[in-house]
C-alpha cells in the first residue's frame, strides 16, 4: 500500500497542494503507454465459460510477469481468483507458442523471445452468482474485473485496459460503467482500477433511464420474468438519487448504472459510477423484501461518494495480491447504512414508522450480539477479512457487524451533534466536511475523521466529542441510547407483544435431525451445558420433529422450566434450562405519545425531505 502523505488542515492547504503538483508529480504516463486489449467471448454459454484474449505490449522486455487478482475491493476477503483460470496459452504476433510458467498462485511469467506484443488466451468458468464473481449462462453475463482479467505487474497501472465484448447471436446489449470505445460494445477503462472498478454485463435486459440534475441513470434488470415491478423500481430509485445527490451537492460522475440482478440472496457491491444488486425473487412480492431493496440501492449509490471519493486512506491505490487493512469500515460501511434507510425516509420511498423500524432493527441486532462486548467497531473494520468474512459457529460471542455497529454510532453521533451545537449542526455537515476535505487523490485516516467531528462539534466540545469518540469506537463499552431518544422526542420501548421466550441457540436440519449449530454466550442454553453439534431429541419426554424446535418453544413463556434430551457422540443425556427473556424485546424506537414543540421540530428536521 502507498504510505500516506502528511496531512495539512491549515488555509494554506490549497497553496501547498498546488505548489506540490506544479514541481513534483511527474507528467501522467497514460498515453505514453500502450493499452492491453481484450476480447472476450461466450462459445458455448451453457459450460459457463467466457474466453478472454489479450494482446498485452511487452515493451522489448525479454519476460513479462502477468497477475489475477485476489480479492475484490468493497468485499474483504482472498478469493483466489486464479483457481477458475483455465487453459493459459500465450503466442507471439505470428501464433509461436511462447513459454508460460506459473510463478506464484496468481502469476504467470511468459518469455516473449523479443516480440513487441503477447498474445494471451485463456477461460474462466463463471458460473457464481454474486455481486463480485462471474455469472455466464444463456441468459446474461456479468463480468467482474478482478475475476476476469489477468493484467501486468506493475504498479501502480496507469495503463489503459480495452475491452471488446463478442455477443452471442441472441444477445442485444451490454452495459459498463466504463467509458465506450471505437466499435459496438467495446469499452476502454484509462487504468487496471477501473478495469476492476467497472463490471460487464450483457443480454437482454429490461432498461428503465431516469436523470437526475441532467446527468442519465439506468435501472438494468435481469430476470425480471414477469415478478418485478421496473418502472416502479425506477420510479424510487430517481427519488432516492435526487436526495442523495442533493445532500452531497454534486454528482461526481456523468451516468450511472444500477446492475440488477433478480434471483440470488440481496447482495450488493458498489462502483464509481455503477453497482451490482441482487434480490431474492421471493422478496420482490413483499413490501420488506422491496424496502431491503431499496435500502440496499440507496446504500451503494451513497457509496459513490462515501467509499469509492471519500475513503480511508488505506483504500486505495489497492493492492489486489494482498489484503488491505483500515479500522474505518464502521464509516464506510456503516455510516453509510445509517443514511441509506435515513435517506429513504427523507425521500417518502419509505415512511416515518417504516424507518424507525429499520433503525430499531439495527439497535436490536446490535444489543443481541454478545460480541459487541468482545470487539470494538475499529477492530471489527481491520479484521474483516478473518472475521466478518469468515464467520463461524462461535462468531455471534465474539464479534459483531461493523455495518451495524457503524449504522448505530451514526444514529447516536448524529444527535449528539445536533444537541450540542443546540440544533445548528448535525452529522450531515461532518460529511460534506469530509468530502469536502478528502474526496481528491488522498484519503483520511481515523484521526483526521475525529479532527473532522470535533470541528462540526464547536471547539467548547471538541475535547468531550473525542472522548466519546474514543470510547464508542476504540472500546466495547455498551452505547446510551438516552441523549437520542430525547433529542428526536422518540422512546424505546417493548412491543406490545409480550417477550418472546429464549433459548438462546440456533439449530439446523440435518437429515431429519435437530443439530444445535450455535450457541449465544451468557444464554440459558448456554448456562445449561448445551453445545454445537448436538442433536436435540426431545422436549420434555415428547419427540421433537426436525425443523420444530422455535415453534414448540414459542408456546412456553420465559421463565418455564424445560428438560431438553439432548445426545452427543451417541451419549443422550437430560438438560435441565430455564427459558429467558428474548434481549432483542424491547429495543423499539417509536414516536413518544408527548412531544414538546422543540422534539417534533427536531423530528421534522432530521427527517426532512
Ligand atoms: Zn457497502
Amino acid at each position: 500500500m502507498k504510505s500516506r502523505a502528511l496531512r495539512v488542515f491549515a488555509p494554506s492547504w490549497s497553496f501547498v497542494l498546488f505548489v506540490s503538483s506544479w514541481f513534483f508529480v511527474p507528467p501522467v504516463l497514460a498515453q505514453s503507454l500502450e493499452p492491453i486489449r481484450y476480447t472476450v467471448s461466450f462459445p458455448a454459454l451453457h459450460t459457463h465459460y467466457v474466453e478472454i484474449e489479450a494482446s498485452i505490449p511487452t515493451h522489448g522486455r525479454p519476460q513479462i510477469d502477468l497477475m489475477m487478482a485476489v480479492w475484490t475491493p468493497g468485499s474483504y476477503l482472498v478469493r483466489e481468483y486464479a483457481r477458475h483460470v483455465e487453459a493459459l496459452r500465450a503466442a507471439d504476433p505470428a501464433r509461436v507458442p511462447l513459454r508460460i510458467e506459473k510463478t506464484r498462485k496468481n502469476r504467470w511469467r511468459v518469455a516473449t523471445n523479443g516480440a513487441a506484443t503477447v498474445w494471451l488466451r485463456y477461460r474462466v468458468y463463471a458460473h457464481e452468482m454474486s455481486v463480485r464473481t462471474n455469472w455466464v449462462d444463456e441468459e446474461f453475463a456479468l463480468l467482474n474485473g478482478a475475476p476476469t482479467f489477468v493484467t501486468l505487474v506493475e504498479s501502480p497501472s496507469r495503463r489503459a485496459h480495452e475491452v471488446r465484448v463478442q455477443l452471442p447471436r441472441s444477445w442485444s446489449r451490454s452495459f459498463s460503467g466504463m467509458p465506450s470505445g471505437i466499435g459496438e460494445h467495446t469499452y476502454v477503462a484509462p487504468d487496471y482500477d477501473t478495469l476492476v472498478d467497472s463490471p460487464i454485463l450483457a443480454g437482454n435486459p429490461a432498461v428503465y433511464e431516469f436523470r437526475v440534475s441532467g446527468k442519465p441513470h439506468y435501472l438494468v434488470d435481469f430476470r425480471e420474468r414477469g415478478v418485478w415491478n421496473g418502472p416502479q423500481a425506477a420510479q424510487d430509485l430517481a427519488k432516492i438519487a435526487e436526495a442523495t445527490a442533493r445532500f452531497w451537492g454534486e454528482i461526481p460522475f456523468e451516468r450511472y448504472y444500477f446492475f440488477n440482478v433478480i434471483g440470488a440472496p440481496v447482495n450488493g457491491l458498489e462502483h464509481r459510477n455503477s453497482t451490482v444488486m441482487n434480490i431474492p425473487r421471493e422478496a420482490t412480492g413483499t413490501r420488506a423484501g422491496y424496502l431491503d431493496w431499496l435500502s440496499l440501492a440507496s446504500h451503494e449509490y451513497f457509496h459513490a461518494w462515501n467509499a469509492k471519493r471519500l475513503r480511508p486512506v488505506e483504500l486505495g491505490p489497492f493492492d489486489y495480491e494482498n489484503e488491505a487493512y483500515t479500522k474505518s469500515l464502521w464509516f464506510v460501511e456503516g455510516v453509510t447504512d445509517y443514511y441509506a434507510d435515513l435517506i429513504l425516509a427523507r425521500t417518502g420511498v419509505a415512511t416515518r414508522d417504516e424507518y424507525l423500524g429499520a433503525l430499531s432493527a439495527q439497535i436490536r441486532r446490535l444489543q443481541a450480539t454478545p460480541g459487541r462486548l468482545e470487539q470494538s467497531a475499529e477492530l471489527a473494520s481491520y479484521d474483516a477479512w478473518i472475521k466478518y468474512y469468515r464467520p463461524d459457529e462461535n462468531s455471534t460471542n465474539t464479534s459483531i457487524s461493523y455495518y451495524v455497529k457503524g449504522a448505530v454510532v451514526g444514529f447516536v453521533l448524529d444527535a449528539k451533534l445536533r444537541r450540542m451545537t443546540a440544533g445548528a449542526n448535525s452529522l450531515d455537515d461532518v460529511m460534506r466536511l469530509m468530502y469536502a476535505r478528502f474526496s481528491g487523490e488522498n484519503g483520511f485516516t481515523s484521526e483526521d475523521f475525529r479532527a473532522g467531528v470535533a470541528s462540526v462539534a464547536g471547539s467548547v466540545h471538541a475535547q468531550e466529542i473525542r472522548g466519546w469518540l474514543g470510547s464508542v469506537l476504540e472500546t466495547t463499552r455498551e452505547l446510551d441510547y438516552t441523549e437520542a431518544v430525547e433529542w428526536f422526542g422518540l422512546r424505546m420501548t417493548p412491543p406490545p407483544e409480550a417477550p418472546r421466550p429464549w433459548l438462546g441457540l440456533a439449530a439446523r436440519t440435518d437429515n431429519q435431525r435437530t443439530i444445535v449449530s450455535e450457541v449465544r454466550r451468557g444464554s440459558p442454553a448456554s448456562a445449561a451445558g448445551v453445545s454445537v453439534g448436538d442433536e436435540i431429541t426431545a422436549i420434555d419426554g415428547e419427540a421433537l420433529p426436525a425443523g420444530q424446535l422455535t415453534a414448540r418453544i414459542g408456546t412456553l413463556t420465559p421463565g418455564t422450566r424445560i428438560t431438553v434430551a439432548t445426545s452427543r457422540e451417541d451419549v443422550v443425556r437430560p438438560v435441565e434450562i430455564m427459558l429467558g427473556t428474548d434481549p432483542g424485546h424491547g429495543w423499539a424506537l417509536s414516536v413518544a405519545p408527548v412531544q414538546t414543540p422543540e422534539q417534533r421540530r427536531r423530528l421534522e428536521e432530521w427527517l426532512r425531505r
